[in-house]
């Protein structure tokens, strides 16, 4: 198989606006710009309704754009059909044909396409053996289970050799462990290929570990673009604060309600606070650190395994932590500190300290 990194695709949106119905009141974008890199693996990630489906439609020329453009390579694609745009797309539901076999799936679009039959052949048996399918190429959909299903979906898009993949949620009807193991399988499809891949996901643990670059959407448009790390370490707003991480970042407005808290939490004080503009402070679970004292109080705990989600409560204030103590109980009191907080305004814009 050779590398396609050469014709991988760069592709760029700009000043997109997208209305579903031109009397809507609320466009689902409006002058969206935004860069997916050649080769990148760019993950979408945002709340139902967001338009992360739309966008990638959009892209693969099934919607149509309201005003702006879509750049492939620099050049405009807003009126080129979807077949010419050199696109593959995975769906969540898999859209496999059920009366056909996984071998004439796989080879679907090739068929479609006109491509000669013994070179069909070569790309059908050369996806199969790449996807671990050749054992099943002459079943039918009916016959598969979900991940072999979402393989042979994969194997279409990829017999097609497209210059970008976009996946839409692909892994959401599979239980956790095929998750996991396709998700490795999709990674390394990536490493090999190198295809520029746009991927919609919810999944926190997908969107971490499979992004060069993580793409944040909310209802209001884009939010934050950045590296996994990037936007784990330093999120521009409270929406990408809340969104990104596996476990919830505690939000503590400043206010008389959560100044001790805060103080004890080594945030400053809460007149020091407001004086640098600061409206809510945010600590993630993983950076409070449980301490011999007796400041706060725990409320309530979850078990998650290796570590466990600690609810804590402070003077009137309450928030989580994760720790490894296994001798914590509801009850117990504890001092705590924090390794790390962000700051937000008014606006729940990032403070810079
Ligand atoms: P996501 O994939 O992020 O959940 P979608 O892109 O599917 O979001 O949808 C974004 C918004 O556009 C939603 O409010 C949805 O109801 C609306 N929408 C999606 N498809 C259509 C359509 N074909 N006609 C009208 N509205 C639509
Ligand atoms: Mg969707």
């Amino acid at each position: 198989m050779p590398l396609l990194d050469a014709s991988s695709l760069e592709i760029e949106l700009r000043g997109v606006h997208k209305r579903y119905d031109e009397r809507a009141e609320r466009a689902i974008f409006s002058a969206l710009d935004l860069a997916i890199p050649r080769g990148s693996f760019t993950v979408l990630v945002g709340p139902s309704g967001c338009g992360k489906s739309t966008l990638l439609r959009m892209i693969a020329g099934l919607e149509a754009i309201s005003a702006g453009d879509l750049l492939f390579d620099g050049v405009r694609v807003n009126d080129k059909p979807p077949v010419a745009r050199g696109v593959a797309m995975v769906f969540q539901n898999y859209a496999l044909y059920g009366h056909m076999s996984v071998y004439d799936n796989i080879g679907f679009g090739l068929a479609i396409a006109r491509v000669p039959k013994a070179v069909r052949h070569a790309a059908i048996v050369d996806a199969a053996r790449q996807l671990d399918l050749e054992a099943l190429l002459q079943r039918k959909p009916a016959q598969l289970s979900g991940g072999q299903r979402q393989r042979v979906a994969i194997g279409r898009a990829i017999v097609r050799r497209p210059r970008a993949f976009l996946f839409d949620e692909p892994l959401s009807n599979l239980d956790a462990s095929l998750r996991g193991t396709l998700r490795a399988e999709i990674a390394e499809l990536h490493k090999r290929l190198r295809t520029t891949t746009v991927y919609v996901t919810h999944d926190q643990i997908e969107a971490m570990t499979l992004a060069d670059q993580i793409v944040v959407l909310s209802p209001q448009g884009l939010e934050q673009v950045g590296t996994p790390d990037a936007l784990y370490d330093t999120p521009a707003n409270v929406f990408v604060a809340g969104f990104i991480g596996s476990q919830r970042m505690n939000l503590l407005p400043v206010d008389a309600t959560h100044a001790a808290a805060l103080q004890a939490l080594g945030a400053g004080s809460a007149a020091a606070l407001v004086a640098a503009q600061v409206a809510q402070v945010g600590i993630r679970p993983e950076d409070v650190v449980l301490v011999a004292g007796d400041a706060a109080q725990v409320l309530r705990i979850e078990r998650l395994g290796a570590e466990s989600l600690v609810w804590l409560r402070l003077g009137d204030a309450s928030f989580t932590a994760l720790s490894t103590d296994r001798t914590l109980a509801p009850g117990c009191a504890v001092g705590v500190a924090a390794r790390r907080h962000h700051r937000f305004d008014g606006a729940g814009r990032c403070v810079i300290a």
